[in-house]
C-alpha cells in the first residue's frame, strides 16, 4: 500500500472509531495530508504504525461531576481528560470549562496539544481536560464547590510526573486555585508541579499569564520580520477578549501596533484609537462583564452584535478567541482588505477552508499548534521551577518564552522548506511535530 493509501486508510479508521466527534476528525484532517512527504521519506515509521497508535489517546477518563448550586440545588455535570500521548513527557495540557464541551472537542484539543508540546522542544506529553460546565454563569462559591468535586475525581490520574493540567477557556487562575486546593487535601501533598497557570505568590511562573498572547505575537513578528516587515505601524484585529486575547493586545501595543478591535461571544468592538488595555482588563478580568461595556465607557467605541469582528480591515489578524470562528467569509473579506498574516492564538479557530483561502492569497498563516505554544511552552518552564523549587524573574521567564518562540519559528519554517516551501509554516509544524514524538515512539517499542 502506498504512503497516501495508508494516511487515507488511518484517517477514514479514526472517523469510524470516533463517530459524530466533528472537531476531532478535523483537527486529524490538518495533521495527517501534512504528514506524507514525512512518511515516505520515513517509511519504518508505517511499520511502526506511528500514525495509528498516535490517532488513539492512551487513556480517556469520563466522570460524573455532581455538587450542590447556591439555591440548594443538585446539578451533574460531565468531566474528562484525554491522556493523549506520553511519549515526550508527562502529559500536559489545560482543561476547559464550557458548556460545549464534549468528548470530540476534548480529543480535537488533546490530538492537536501532542504536536504543539513537541514543537516546544520542551519535555512535555499531550492531553487535555474539561467539563461542560459554565463558570461565567455561577457565583464563586459555586465554581469553587465545581472544581473541588471535579478534583475529588481527577486526582487520581494525576501527578507531576504523569499528568499536569492547566487553564484554557473558563479555566484560570480562580479556578487553577479551588483545584488545587483539593489536589492537596484528598492527597495530602503540596505537589507544586501537579498544576501549572498557578498564581506567582505560591508555585506559579512569572510571565505564563502572559505567555500565550505574547508568545503568538512573537511567532507573527517572526512571521513578519522573513518579508521585511514589522508590527510598528500597523493596524491589527484580535479576536477574544481573555487572556490570550488582552496579553496579545499588551504585546502588539509595545511592538508600535495598534489593535483597532476584539470581542467576546456577544459581539465585537471597535476603537479606532486603539483599545485601552486597562480599560478592556477592569470590563473583563475586575467586572466580569460583556464586552460592550467597555464601548459604554469609551468615547468613540463602538459596540456590534452582529457581522464579523474580521470585516474590520486590518494588516494583521489574530484569532484568539475559539475554535472555528474565522470561516471563509471572514478570509475572503480580510484578503480582500488586505491583511498580510495571521496568526492562531486560539486552537484551530480557521476553519479549513479559510486557511485554503489565505494561503492562496499568500497570506502569512500560523496555526495554532506554532504560534500559541508560547502557553504550554511557559507552563512547562514553570513544572521546571516548582521542580528546583525555585523562581525566576519576568524578565529571565520572558527571555526564555522568546527564544522558545523563536525556535519554533525557525524549526517550521526549516522543516516546511524540506518537504515543501517554507512559507508553508501549518506543513512544518506538523511535520516537525510529529517527527519529535514518532522518533520517541519509535525507540520506546509498541507501548
Ligand atoms: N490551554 C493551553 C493550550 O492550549 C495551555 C496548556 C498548558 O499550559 O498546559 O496550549
Amino acid at each position: 500500500m502506498d504512503v497516501s493509501a495508508r494516511i487515507e486508510d488511518a484517517y477514514a479508521q479514526l472517523v469510524r472509531r470516533n463517530p459524530g466527534e466533528a472537531e476531532f476528525h478535523q483537527a486529524a484532517l490538518e495533521v495527517l495530508p501534512a504528514l506524507e512527504p514525512v512518511l515516505a521519506a520515513h517509511p519504518e515509521y508505517l511499520d511502526a504504525r506511528i500514525v495509528e497508535r498516535l490517532c488513539e489517546p492512551e487513556r480517556q477518563i469520563i466522570f460524573r461531576v455532581p455538587w450542590v448550586d447556591d439555591r440548594g440545588v443538585v446539578q451533574v455535570n460531565r468531566g474528562f481528560r484525554v491522556e493523549f500521548n506520553s511519549a515526550l513527557g508527562p502529559y500536559k495540557g489545560g482543561l476547559r470549562f464550557h458548556p460545549s464541551v464534549n468528548l470530540g472537542i476534548v480529543k480535537f484539543l488533546g490530538f492537536e496539544q501532542i504536536f504543539k508540546n513537541a514543537l516546544t522542544g520542551l519535555a512535555i506529553g499531550g492531553g487535555k481536560g474539561g467539563a461542560d460546565f459554565d463558570p461565567k454563569r455561577r457565583s464563586d462559591a459555586e465554581v469553587m464547590r465545581f472544581c473541588q468535586s471535579f478534583m475529588t475525581e481527577l486526582h487520581r490520574h494525576l501527578g507531576e510526573h504523569t499528568d499536569v493540567p492547566a487553564g484554557d477557556i473558563g479555566v484560570g487562575a480562580r479556578e487553577i486555585g479551588y483545584l488545587f486546593g483539593q489536589y492537596k487535601r484528598v492527597t495530602n501533598r503540596f505537589e507544586a508541579g501537579v498544576l501549572t497557570g498557578k498564581p506567582v505568590g505560591w508555585g506559579g511562573s512569572y510571565a505564563r499569564t502572559e505567555a500565550t498572547g505574547y508568545g503568538t505575537v512573537h511567532f507573527t513578528q517572526e512571521m513578519l520580520r522573513t518579508r521585511g516587515k514589522r508590527f510598528d505601524g500597523r493596524t491589527v484585529t484580535i479576536s477574544g477578549s481573555g487572556n490570550v486575547a488582552i496579553y496579545a493586545i499588551e504585546k502588539v501595543h509595545a511592538l508600535g501596533g495598534r489593535v483597532v478591535a476584539c470581542s467576546d461571544s456577544f459581539g465585537y468592538v471597535v476603537d479606532e484609537k486603539g483599545i485601552d488595555l486597562d480599560l478592556l482588563k477592569e470590563v473583563k478580568e475586575d467586572r466580569r462583564e460583556r464586552i460592550s461595556a467597555y464601548a459604554e465607557a469609551r468615547p468613540g467605541a463602538v459596540f456590534s452584535a452582529r457581522g464579523s469582528l474580521f470585516d474590520v480591515p486590518c494588516e494583521v489578524a489574530l484569532p484568539c478567541a475559539t475554535q472555528n470562528e474565522l470561516d471563509e467569509q471572514s478570509a475572503i473579506a480580510l484578503v480582500k482588505n488586505g491583511v498580510q498574516a495571521v496568526a492562531e492564538g486560539a486552537n484551530m479557530p480557521c476553519t479549513p477552508e479559510a486557511v485554503k483561502i489565505l494561503r492562496e492569497a499568500d497570506v502569512l498563516f500560523g496555526p495554532g499548534k506554532a504560534a500559541n505554544a508560547g502557553g504550554v511552552a511557559t507552563s512547562a518552564l514553570e513544572m521546571q521551577q516548582n521542580a528546583a523549587r525555585d523562581r525566576w524573574t519576568f524578565a529571565q521567564t520572558e527571555a526564555r518564552l522568546a527564544a522558545v518562540m523563536t525556535d519554533v519559528h525557525t524549526l517550521c519554517r526549516t522543516t516546511a522548506d524540506r518537504y515543501g516551501s517554507p512559507d508553508d509554516y501549518a506543513l512544518g509544524a506538523n511535520a516537525a511535530g510529529f517527527l519529535r514524538v514518532a522518533e520517541a515512539m519509535a525507540a520506546q517499542g509498541v507501548v
